[in-house]
């Protein structure tokens, strides 16, 4: 059979031994009832339906016990991230002392800086992409200014080379190279945002060390995506949302990891709240501040339950699952649409992520030749979500938790369609 029809990729959703897993989901659909082709799980996960019972559980709770929820709910509110931890930890391959779900992602960003980026006269650059997701690159410039440093001087792009898109590891290694001695820091993104490229996280974190500078991912793309073995890796810390990948509700909290060789260092500067305390003595209320080692001495606050209720469903979906399974389906499935992408016969589009699938996870960064905005609001106007970035291109995410092959055939055939209409 060829690959290239309806009928093949029915048969491989028949194949499929996540397929049921789609209708778990909320699938936003059209007039007609028919589901969307809905792409933009890199963006806003859809919503498990499941998430609702969780978030239920906790307003009854609320609504029976009222403070007494702290301790009395069912899932006590007390401890409710720990409920999180070891799931979390799994999917990022992490320990549970490294990880904890908390405040948002660009703020754990800032909250990780203040520890991991302290600068000297000497020792200050900050690395980034140059295309970071813009809310890394704000970060990153007010905390250069912050600590009374010149961006044009203190901030330093890994760029791809002329003609090219991706990053290449080699270029990292001549900035350090050159400048390493006045590096402090290299704040990554693990899967690029635009591109989709899927970066080598244990390789930057040896360069980076073997230059004395810190070395922070964020892992906005990558969490629930790709498989990074951040403890393995390395790396100082990262951070990453939750409601992309993680499909845990829009604005929804975010994860944090910290590496274990820091757990126990009192002496790293951090901004804390009374939920970086002891949680033996929080309640004493005048103890002086007894910082809780590893991850979870990066909270500030008591957390936000409706959220993490929508956290845990979605965490517990992903614990049944297992990343394992997820990644295999996800490198088929994206195999897939490459394949049909590469059968359009047009000069007009070219994907630009990494064709091997170990350097991305789902996504395909399409780019479309002379910029032509109307392909992405023709295939919008068909319920086709996609994610338009200037200055030229379709960013597509087919989710092996709900997405299926006929999915991306039907995405394929209608963007053929649209091609051919010109
Ligand atoms: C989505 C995303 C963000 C968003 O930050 P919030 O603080 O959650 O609004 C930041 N950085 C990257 C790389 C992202 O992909």
């Amino acid at each position: 059979m060829s690959k290239a029809t309806l009928n093949y990729a029915q048969e491989q959703d028949k194949k499929d031994r996540l397929a049921t897993y789609r209708t778990q989901f909320h699938i936003p659909k059209d007039q007609n009832g028919n589901d969307w082709l809905y792409f933009t799980g890199n963006s806003l996960g859809l919503q498990p339906k499941s998430t609702k019972q969780y978030i239920q559980q906790e307003l009854d709770d609320w609504a029976n016990f009222g403070v007494e929820g702290h301790f009395e709910a069912k899932n006590p509110w007390m401890p409710y991230h720990e409920f999180l931890t070891e799931s979390m930890a799994t999917i990022v391959g992490a320990k549970p002392i490294e990880v904890v779900i908390s405040n948002t992602l660009t703020t754990n960003l800032h909250l990780l800086m203040v520890s991991f980026y302290q600068p000297t006269t000497r020792k200050y650059k900050i690395v980034i992409e140059s295309d970071a997701f813009p809310s890394d690159r704000y970060a990153v410039q007010t905390q250069l200014e912050f600590h009374g440093f010149d961006v044009n001087d203190g901030l330093i792009e890994w760029k791809p080379r002329e003609g090219e898109e991706l990053l290449r590891i080699e270029d990292l290694e001549t900035i350090l190279d050159e400048e390493g001695d006045s590096i402090a820091l290299l704040l990554i993104g693990g899967v690029n945002y635009y591109t989709g490229q899927y970066l080598d996280i244990k390789k930057i974190a040896q360069l980076g060390h073997a230059k004395n500078c810190m070395v922070g991912i964020d892992l906005a793309h990558g969490a629930g995506n790709i498989q990074p073995k951040l403890h393995d890796s390395g790396v100082d810390f990262a951070a990453w949302c939750t409601y992309k990948y993680l499909n845990s509700g829009p604005g929804s909290l975010a994860g944090l990891f910290v590496h274990e060789k820091h757990a126990h260092n009192k002496k790293l500067k951090r901004f804390a709240g009374w939920w970086s305390h002891n949680k033996s003595t929080r309640f004493n209320m005048r103890q002086p501040l007894d910082v809780i080692p590893g991850a979870e001495g990066w909270q500030l606050s008591n957390p936000p339950i409706l959220s993490m209720a929508a956290i845990k469903a979605s965490l517990d979906m992903f614990n049944t699952v297992g990343m394992d399974a997820l990644r295999k389906k996800s490198e088929q499935l994206t195999g897939y649409f490459e394949f049909l992408l590469n059968q359009l016969d047009t000069e007009n589009i070219k994907i630009i992520t990494p064709s091997n699938p170990k350097e991305r996870g789902c996504q395909l960064s399409i780019q479309v030749k002379s910029a032509d905005k109307d392909l992405h609001k023709k295939l919008t106007a068909a319920h086709i979500i996609t994610d338009w970035r200037e200055p030229d291109v379709i960013r597509c995410a087919p989710v092996p938790l709900y997405n299926s092959f006929e999915d991306v055939y039907r995405m394929v055939e209608k963007l053929k369609e649209i091609l051919n209409e010109k």
